[in-house]
């Protein structure tokens, strides 16, 4: 059924007709039916395009609530693409993102409004959520707004980290969205009588899982509250007692509730599914996941923004040593992983080399910057028949003896911090706004997980005060958590900022 869709919105049609009166998305507040989920979205639609927005991409900047998805839906229903912008993005970060989408609207709260007054919106008009989704329905100009979208149309825009300063803005189709989320639940077989706990940010495309798993299976998405993340060992009692029966989390969040002990303490008979993805999730944790709920099935799962969230799973069949590579395991249905070398050919098993993406769930681009898209998203070299478009992802891995994929690292300066994707250039440019500062390396210290950020400069800094300052410019999970003022960075022969010199100190001198 799903192969047919136009839009992933249609998913929210059949699964009002199916089970309107099913809740389907929750949070710490409120609840919403699928039929009031659709009822909300349509009059916001309606709003949408009768603001003349047309099909341009819209900014939803509102706390993260049954709301946000309200309006993503409601995006859709106007024929456009959405963009979700964090609660407490930078709004000097916002501003770029704006500059470089040009949307038609703004979705926000009042006070957030207030907020955007001091930014550049290049004419976006902001409409405010209470007011949108008070209006009236005109089915009429949504559905003949909504027959006009094709699959291969942008669904979402998700910016992430760019190596220049400047998030990218990752452009998502419907196709990738409406395949993906038909695979995962035929493969973890997804029924009505799910209940979900979303864990990952809307910006951050884990949360696909979450909202469309559900619409297309009716199963039912509950938002879990933020303070659950501040003490993070109280999440086995948020999930039993909302009886959540799947999770896609990061590893991150799976080692803290792991490390915690608490999931030897509390009873999760109704829980079935331990997804996770994102970077690297450790054996040790893991292993402490499994020995407490031996029932449940363990899936690790891997794919980049550029992907539509996940191109490759393996699921967990085996106790692994503490020291064993995870794999990534195998692609997904509609995608295909090839592993290139440097000369463009296919790595042979067992040699390292870029892994790269084919099949539905491959991005359009990074919006309104082709020559960006050009490099990362190219022809398939293996392929000289046809146009056959393919996203090299950065990641360094290589074929084991048993087929699997195994995932090896980055091969740029791209990291994962708590689950986060990160650019160091990202921190580098928002750094080099600083006063009195020559010069910028920002390294990451893997060992403690933590960013480290050298400056060139005669000035007297201290990190507390530099990170008020960054925190103009970049979200607080990229500030550095530890500084170091030099006279002069050391520099390669061929006068790059030599980082090996500065990671080599890092270990031998400390910080
Ligand atoms: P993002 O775009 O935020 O989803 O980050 C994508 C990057 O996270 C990938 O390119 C990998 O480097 C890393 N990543 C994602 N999933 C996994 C996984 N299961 N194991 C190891 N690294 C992962």
């Amino acid at each position: 059924m799903a192969s047919t869709l136009n839009s992933a919105v249609r998913l929210l049609d059949l699964a009002a007709g199916r089970y309107g009166s099913k809740v389907g998305v929750a949070d710490a507040s409120s609840e919403l039916t699928f039929a009031r989920l659709r009822e909300l979205a349509l009059r916001a639609g309606t709003r949408l395009i009768r603001e003349g927005v047309q099909g341009a991409p819209v900014i939803v900047y509102l706390d993260k609530s049954v709301n946000c998805i309200v309006s993503f839906m409601a995006v859709m229903y106007s024929g456009g693409p959405y963009v979700p912008a964090a609660a407490d993005i930078p709004l000097q970060r916002l501003e770029k993102i704006i500059a470089n989408l040009e949307p038609g609207c703004i979705i926000t709260d009042t006070a957030k409004a207030a907020a955007l007054d001091g930014i550049e919106l290049g004419g976006a008009k902001v409409l405010i959520y209470d007011e949108t989704v008070g209006g009236e329905i005109d089915e009429s100009l949504v559905y003949s707004r909504l027959n006009g979208v094709v699959d291969t149309d942008p669904i979402y825009i998700m910016y992430t980290s760019g190596s220049t300063g400047t998030p990218k803005g990752v452009t998502v189709c419907h196709r990738g969205v409406i395949d993906y989320v038909s695979w995962t639940s035929s493969t973890f077989g997804l029924t009505s009588e799910d209940v979900l706990a979303n864990q990952a940010p809307f910006y951050f495309d884990n949360s696909i899982f979450d909202i469309y798993g559900c619409l297309i299976t009716g199963a039912k998405l509950i938002i879990i509250p933020e303070q659950f993340f501040v003490y993070q060992n109280m999440l086995p009692e948020f999930l039993r007692d909302n009886g959540v029966t799947t999770i896609f989390w990061v590893p991150t969040v799976m080692i803290n509730v792991a490390n915690s002990h608490e999931l030897e303490k509390v009873e999760l008979p109704k829980l079935k599914r331990v997804l996770f993805c994102g970077e690297v999730m450790p054996n040790l944790q893991l292993n402490m996941w499994r020995r407490a709920l031996p029932d449940c099935i363990y899936a690790n799962l891997y794919g980049p923004t550029e992907i539509t969230d996940v191109c490759s799973y393996y699921i967990v069949d085996r106790e692994f040593e503490d020291h064993e590579p995870l794999p990534i395991g195998r692609a997904c249905k509609n995608m295909r992983l090839v592993i290139l070398d440097e000369n463009n050919n296919e790595a042979a098993p067992g040699e390292k080399g870029e892994l790269c993406v084919i099949g539905s769930g491959v991005a359009l681009g990074y919006w309104n910057e082709l020559e960006l898209t050009a490099r990362a998203f190219v022809q398939n070299p293996l392929n000289p028949s046809y146009n056959e478009w393919m996203y090299r992802t950065g990641d360094i891995a290589y074929v084991g003896g048993d087929g699997l994929i195994m995932y090896c690292g980055r091969k740029d300066f791209q990291i994962k911090i708590k689950g986060n994707r990160v650019e160091l250039g990202e921190i580098e440019a928002a750094a080099m706004c600083l006063e009195n500062v020559q010069n910028v390396c920002a390294v990451f210290d893997a060992e403690n997980e933590r960013i480290v950020l050298f400056l060139e400069s005669k000035g007297d800094f201290k990190l507390r005060t530099i990170n008020k300052e960054l925190l103009k410019y970049i979200p607080k999970y990229m500030l550095p958590s530890a500084l170091r003022v030099m006279e002069k960075l050391p520099h390669t022969a061929n006068d790059k900022i030599d980082r090996k010199t500065l990671g080599a100190m890092l270990r031998e001198e400390g910080l």
